[in-house]
């Protein structure tokens, strides 16, 4: 597994461990934490390696799950250029390394492939409105290549692929500075700081809960469905009402401010899982609700059982 030590990859090592599957996770720890995979690291059938994806390596394995790539748009902003080089180099080194050895291969894709949607939900079919010279256009055009890439291996050289768009997920072990709007808002209420939406808080996303998200990771890899499949919970919320959940979870005197809109910010965005619910009989099954108590309390320990 890339990127073993972020949050999504995490989750996914603890699920394959448990199933009784040996790992390599090979990360760079650019936003990954070895906390995350601390609860393995002295078992027999886990291998950590610190590596950079950008550069080429040999290793015998039978699937590849290829999750490296900073997914908030804070850290993938952060060094752009880096990010379009872990996901061309790094997806090329992995694909070439899924022909060598005949591994199956499975690439962590994303939502943002579809960039501001005109279409709505979003359905696999629909090609996606992402600008190419803005400043997330390093991670968007960077995943849409990488689906390029796996195709290609896929018809040039027999890879045997899986891609997986993801919508937005959140859950435990997300980083306190991650950026993201959830783990923000959560931090934000905890510290008793004002909830900083952006803009009128009118744009809407849907968010997953981090198990959810990694059954139907499992399905598809166990499929033989090539993909592209888009995995999220439809729900779909506007950022002012998320704003106002976690206030009246965490702390109803909180106050909610509004900053700028960052460029490009998508406007909607609901994922179409009909491929989802057919081909892999997965759809969510944590509410939002739910997902987000699970959340804040690993936030609370992880803070030091912030006040309030
Ligand atoms: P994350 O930032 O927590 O994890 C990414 C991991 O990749 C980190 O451990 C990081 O250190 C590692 N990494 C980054 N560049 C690397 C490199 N060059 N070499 C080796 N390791 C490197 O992010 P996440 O939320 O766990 O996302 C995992 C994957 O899922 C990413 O590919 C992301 O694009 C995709 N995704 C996530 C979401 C979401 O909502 N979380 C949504 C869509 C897509
Ligand atoms: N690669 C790798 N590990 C391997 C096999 C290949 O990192 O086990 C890298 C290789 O260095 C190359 C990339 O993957 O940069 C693509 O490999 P491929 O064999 O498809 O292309 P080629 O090496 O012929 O350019
Ligand atoms: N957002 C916000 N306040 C924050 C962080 C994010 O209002 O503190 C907004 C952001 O502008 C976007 C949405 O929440 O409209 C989701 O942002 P995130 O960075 O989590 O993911 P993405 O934009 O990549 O979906």
């Amino acid at each position: 597994m890339t990127g073993g030590a972020g949050f999504l990859g995490s989750h996914l090592i603890d699920r394959l461990m448990t199933a009784g599957h040996e790992v390599i996770c090979l990360d760079n720890f650019y936003t990954g934490n070895k906390r995350n995979i601390q609860q393995w690291l002295d078992n027999h059938n886990f291998e950590l390696i610190r590596h950079d994806i950008t550069e080429p390596i040999r290793l015998e394995v039978d699937q590849i799950y290829h999750l490296a790539c900073p997914a908030s748009p804070v850290h993938y902003q952060y060094n752009p250029v880096k990010t379009v080089k872990t996901n061309v180099m790094g997806t090329l080194n992995m694909l070439g390394l899924a022909k060598r050895v005949k591994a199956r291969f499975f690439l962590a894709s994303t939502s943002e492939v579809y960039g501001d949607p005109d279409v709505h939900p979003q359905s696999e079919e629909y090609r996606g409105n992402v600008n190419p010279i803005g400043l997330r256009a390093c991670y968007d055009e960077g995943k849409r290549i990488a689906e390029t890439l796996a195709f290609d291996y896929y018809r040039q050289n027999k890879v045997d692929i899986r891609v997986v768009r993801i919508f937005n997920t959140y859950g435990p072990r997300m980083l306190e500075n991650d950026g993201r709007v959830v783990s923000n808002f959560i931090v934000q209420a905890l510290q008793g700081k004002p909830l900083t939406v952006y803009g009128d808080g009118s744009q809407t996303r849907s968010f997953c809960y981090a198990s959810d998200l990694i059954e139907g990771f499992i399905r598809l890899m166990n499929s033989d469905y090539v993909g592209p499949v888009n995995i999220g919970n439809p729900g779909e919320y506007t950022i002012l009402q998320l704003a106002e959940a976690v206030r009246d979870m965490i702390n109803p005197n909180a106050e909610i401010i509004h900053e700028p809109l960052p460029s490009d910010d998508p406007r909607r965005r609901r994922p179409d899982i009909t491929k989802a619910k057919t081909l892999l009989d997965w759809e969510p099954t944590v509410p939002l609700a739910e997902g987000l108590k699970l959340t804040v309390e690993d936030f609370r320990k992880r803070m030091g059982n912030a006040p309030i």
